[in-house]
């Protein structure tokens, strides 16, 4: 199973994808989750993606690209899920080179789609595992313990991006280079819209029937 998942910061990608992953026993391929990562280590790659994230910019192309195919080539039998993979039309022409290249292709590409307001509220609760990247809501979905994380009891953090300002600026980001992707997939066979502002229940039960269908191979 491979999966495609497009949507908005805040759509609720993340959560979607722990569904997926539990699921089919894919590997989350999460391009923000790796960069994340990436930075904790202080590598290179993580330096230079440091400036572009904390402002809401877009992490330029052959950095990801080249990071992504990485990821993909040592994934799971199973399949993945991409999550926050491709953001641009050129990182979506790149990845349909990669699995061309692969001899791979995707199963289904699903959009989540809500509104920017109900996005402004959610990410000003949100708050994420520094250690696993499990993402909770303080009161839409909270975890067990307040402030810890459910599987690793870390304790829980607001993202430095999900401050109110960068929020805005990764909408516009959005709205800007990613939109445009959607419209890229839109003629993909497999290409579904989910409304995500449906309480994560609903949305779960949405994708997973939506995956069930005949896939291509
Ligand atoms: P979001 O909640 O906005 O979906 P992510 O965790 O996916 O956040 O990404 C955080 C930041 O990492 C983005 O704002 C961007 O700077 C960078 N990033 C992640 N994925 C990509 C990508 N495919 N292309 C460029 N930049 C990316």
């Amino acid at each position: 199973m491979r999966v495609v998942l497009l949507g908005a910061p805040g759509a609720g990608k993340g959560t979607v994808c722990k569904s997926i992953v539990d699921e089919y026993g894919v590997d989350h391929l999460s391009s923000g989750d790796i960069l994340r990562k990436e930075r904790a280590e202080n590598s290179e790659l993580g330096q230079q993606a440091q400036n572009y994230m904390d402002s809401g910019q877009l992490v330029p192309d052959d950095l990801i690209v080249a990071m992504m195919a990485g990821a993909i080539s040592k994934a799971s039998e199973a399949g993945f899920v991409l999550d926050g993979f491709p953001r641009t039309v050129n990182q979506a022409e790149k990845l349909d080179e990669t699995l061309n290249a692969n001899g791979i292709e995707i199963d289904a590409v699903v959009c989540l789609v809500i509104e920017d307001e109900v996005i402004l509220e959610r990410m000003a609760g949100r708050r994420s595992c520094p250690q696993c990247g499990a993402v909770y809501h303080v009161t839409n979905l909270p975890p067990k313990v307040e402030g810890k994380c459910d599987n690793d009891g870390a304790e829980l953090i607001q993202r430095p991006d999900d401050n109110p300002e960068v929020v805005k600026q990764r909408l516009v980001t959005y709205h800007e280079q990613t939109k445009p992707v959607v419209g890229y997939y839109k003629s993909h066979g497999r290409f579904y819209e989910i409304e995500s502002d449906q309480g994560p229940d609903n949305v779960r039960a949405a994708v997973l029937s939506i995956l069930e269908e005949p896939v291509n191979k």
